[in-house]
């Protein structure tokens, strides 16, 4: 299951938490990228 940590737009900060640059707020690095709330996850190349 793809986690925001495994997203593009994600910058992480810590060990759990990043900034997304999408919703331009923070994220938990663990959160199941199937809920994101825009539906934008894009996988990291
Ligand atoms: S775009 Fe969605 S899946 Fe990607 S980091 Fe932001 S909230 Fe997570």
């Amino acid at each position: 299951m793809p986690t925001c940590k495994d997203c593009t737009f994600y910058t992480p900060v810590n060990e759990t938490t990043g900034n997304c640059s999408n919703l331009g707020s923070e994220v938990l690095a663990d959160k199941d990228a199937g809920m994101c709330p825009r539906r934008t996850f894009q996988p990291r190349t």
